[in-house]
């Protein structure tokens, strides 16, 4: 954990979230400023700052995120519709929480590309 970053306090409970889904390695929670009427963040437990700094041995993890995204995705009845996975990565690319979270988005339409 690191004790200056906003997902791992949520993580640890030390800040208030809206916990979608927790298991050993993976966290999910409701965005505090969604951006359509699904907008959850998938996030490793572990804090790792940026999708750059994700290395060869977290394939598993990785591939985890993603296929957690799929289960909430599927569970509120998106998988048919539609949804939308996002990382940004690095301040340039909108980032702004350096946590690694996949935004999970959903419940409506989406243009591309996007902004
Ligand atoms: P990004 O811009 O990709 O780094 O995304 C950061 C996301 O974190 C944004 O969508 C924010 O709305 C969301 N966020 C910021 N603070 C909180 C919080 N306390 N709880 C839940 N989501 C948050
Ligand atoms: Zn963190």
């Amino acid at each position: 954990m690191s004790d200056d970053c906003l997902f791992c306090k949520i993580i640890a409970g030390k800040i208030p979230g809206r916990k979608v889904y927790e298991d050993d390695a993976v966290y999910a929670f409701e965005d505090i400023n969604p951006q359509a009427p699904t907008h959850v963040l998938i996030v490793p437990r572990r804090h790792v700052a940026t999708i750059n700094d994700l290395g060869d041995g977290d394939a598993e993890l990785a591939g985890r995120l993603v296929l957690v995204a799929r289960r909430i995705a599927a569970g509120r009845g998106l998988a048919e519709s539609g949804y939308r996975l996002v990382y940004n990565c690095q301040a340039g690319a909108g980032q702004t929480v350096f946590h690694v979270h996949l935004h999970l988005l959903g419940g409506r339409n989406f243009t591309w590309p996007p902004g």
